[in-house]
C-alpha cells in the first residue's frame, strides 16, 4: 500500500462500493492502469465494450470491478448473473482468483467450469447459483446440454481473450451459448487482436459497443529485449550459460513443441535447477502442481508451450526466454507480456538462428524498434559456438546506426545496471 497516497484516494474516481474500494487497497493497487481508467467507467455505465488489451495490463480487474459493483447494486439472489468465457483453464482460475481477491469483502460467489476435472462439483456450483461463472466454452456447453445451467438471469457476459478462443476452435460453442443468453445484457469483449472473423462475431453480439484500443504493439516499457544468435544445435548450451550468468528471480522458457519442452526441462533439471514443465498433454493436477511450484519459488524455471502459458499471471517473472522464437510477432508480444508486469522490470531473451531472420524482422516492425543482438562464447561447441549474426534488414520506421554491432557477452545484471527488487533467491536453489 502506498504511504504517499491516502487510501481513500486510490481508485476514488470510480466511486466503487466501499467493500470493493477496500479490496482494491488490500490488493495493493495504487493507481488504475490505462485499460482500467478507460474500461471501468464504461463498465459501470453498463455499456457494451470491445477492448484490445493484453494480459498483464490489468484488464481482468477492468471487467471484474464493474461486475462486482453491478452484483452489489442488483443482488441476484442465488442465480447466475454473470458469465465470463475464457480460452484456458489457467485463465479461468486466474480470473476467479481476481474475483475472489476483489470480492473478498462481499458475499458474492463465483465458480470455474472447465474440462479435465469432474463434472459434479461444477454442476453443484451451477445449480447452487454462484453469481459469477468463469468458464471455458466447451465444458460450459456440456453442462448446458445436461440442463445444469440457469441462464435466464444472466445480465453480463464477458468474452475474454476472444481471439484465442477463436484460434482454439471455440466459435461454434460460443455461438451456441449466445443463443441461450438473454438479449437484454451487457457484453464486454476483450481481445489482443481483431481478425475479420472476430469482428463478425462482435457485430452480431454487442450493441453499440464503446471501443477501447490499448495498442497491441506496445509491450511494457519496463521489458528489455535481447536476441542471442547461435547455431540451432547449441541452443541448450547457450541457454545453460545464460542461466548461469544471469541474475534472475524466476524464468519462463518457451519452446515450440511439447516434446521439446519435456526434453529441455530434463536438460535444465539435469544441470541442477529447480524446473517444472507446463503443456497441454499434462493433466489438470500436473498443471496446477507445476504452477504452484513455480509461483512458490520451489521451481525457479518453468518450461512451457504457448497454449499452456497463455495469459499466465505470475507477478514475479523476471525473465522470459524464447528457446524457440514464436511464429508470429503477436505471439512474441503475448509471450513477453508474462514479464515486466505492473511496472516491474523484466527481460525478454530470445535465442535465434539464421533461419529466424524473417520472424525477427516482423517482430521488430511490430514493436517499432530494433532489438539488441548479443553473442556468448561457447567454448564447448566445436571450438567456436557463435555463428555470424543473420543479415537483417532495418525494420520499417526505425533506424539507429551503431546499435547493429553485436556486443560481447557480459554478466547481464552488470550490463543492465539494474538490481531486481523483491526476491533474493539464488538461481541454483535445489528442488
Ligand atoms: P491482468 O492483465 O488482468 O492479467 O493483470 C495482471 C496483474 O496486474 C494481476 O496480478 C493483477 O492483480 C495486477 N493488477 C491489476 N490492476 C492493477 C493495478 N491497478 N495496480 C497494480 N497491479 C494491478
Amino acid at each position: 500500500m502506498s504511504n504517499e497516497k491516502n487510501v481513500n484516494e486510490i481508485f476514488a474516481e470510480f466511486r466503487l462500493d466501499p467493500r470493493l474500494q477496500k479490496a482494491v487497497v488490500a490488493a495493493g493497487y495504487e493507481t488504475a492502469t490505462p485499460i482500467q481508467s478507460k474500461a471501468i467507467p464504461l463498465g459501470l455505465e453498463r455499456r457494451d465494450l470491445i477492448a484490445t488489451a493484453q494480459t498483464g495490463t490489468g484488464k481482468t480487474a477492468a471487467f471484474v470491478l464493474p461486475i462486482l459493483q453491478d452484483l452489489l447494486d442488483n443482488p441476484s439472489r442465488g442465480k447466475t448473473a454473470t458469465l465470463i468465457l475464457t480460452p484456458t483453464r489457467e485463465l479461468a482460475e486466474q480470473i476467479n482468483d481476481n474475483i475472489r481477491q476483489l470480492g473478498r469483502f462481499t458475499s458474492i460467489k463465483s465458480a470455474t467450469v472447465y474440462g479435465g476435472v469432474g463434472m459434479i462439483p461444477q454442476e453443484r456450483a451451477l445449480r447452487g447459483g454462484a453469481e459469477i461463472i468463469v468458464a471455458c466454452p466447451g465444458r460450459f456447453l456440456d453442462h448446458m446440454g445436461r440442463g445444469n445451467t440457469r441462464l435466464s438471469g444472466i445480465r453480463t457476459l464477458v468474452l475474454d481473450e476472444a481471439d484465442r478462443m477463436l484460434d482454439m476452435g471455440f466459435l461454434p460453442s460460443i455461438k451456441r451459448i449466445l443463443t441461450e443468453l438473454p438479449r437484454e445484457r451487457q457484453t464486454m469483449l476483450f481481445s489482443a487482436t481483431f481478425a475479420p472473423e472476430l469482428n463478425k462475431l462482435a457485430e452480431g453480439t454487442l450493441r453499440n459497443p464503446a471501443r477501447i484500443d490499448m495498442d497491441l504493439h506496445a509491450p511494457a516499457k519496463t521489458v528489455t529485449h535481447v536476441l542471442y544468435t547461435c547455431h540451432k544445435d547449441s541452443k541448450t548450451e547457450l541457454l545453460l550459460k545464460l542461466l548461469a550468468e544471469t541474475d534472475t528471480n524466476s524464468v519462463l522458457i518457451f519452446t515450440r513443441t511439447k516434446h521439446r519442452a519435456n526434453r529441455l526441462m530434463a536438460q535444465i533439471a539435469g544441470a541442477g535447477y529447480g524446473t517444472t514443465v507446463l503443456h497441454s498433454n499434462k493433466s489438470q493436477n500436473q498443471r496446477q502442481l507445476a504452477l504452484q511450484n513455480f509461483r512458490s519459488g520451489k521451481c525457479q524455471i518453468l518450461v512451457a508451450t504457448d497454449i499452456a502459458a497463455r495469459g499466465l499471471d505470475i507477478a514475479t517473472i523476471s525473465h522470459v526466454i524464447n528457446y524457440d522464437i514464436p511464429d508470429t510477432a503477436d505471439a512474441y508480444i503475448h509471450r513477453i507480456g508474462r514479464t515486466g508486469r505492473a511496472e516491474a522490470d523484466g527481460d525478454a531473451l530470445t535465442l535465434v538462428t539464421y533461419e529466424d531472420e524473417a520472424t525477427i524482422a516482423a517482430i521488430e516492425r511490430a514493436i517499432g524498434s530494433r532489438i539488441e543482438r548479443r553473442r556468448m562464447e561457447l567454448p564447448g561447441f566445436r571450438g567456436s559456438a557463435t555463428v555470424a549474426a543473420p543479415r537483417y534488414s532495418e525494420p520499417a520506421g526505425y533506424s539507429e546506426p551503431g546499435r547493429y554491432s553485436e556486443q560481447p557477452a557480459r554478466r547481464y545484471s552488470e550490463h543492465t545496471g539494474r538490481r531486481r527488487s523483491g526476491s533474493s533467491r539464488s538461481m541454483r536453489a535445489p528442488m
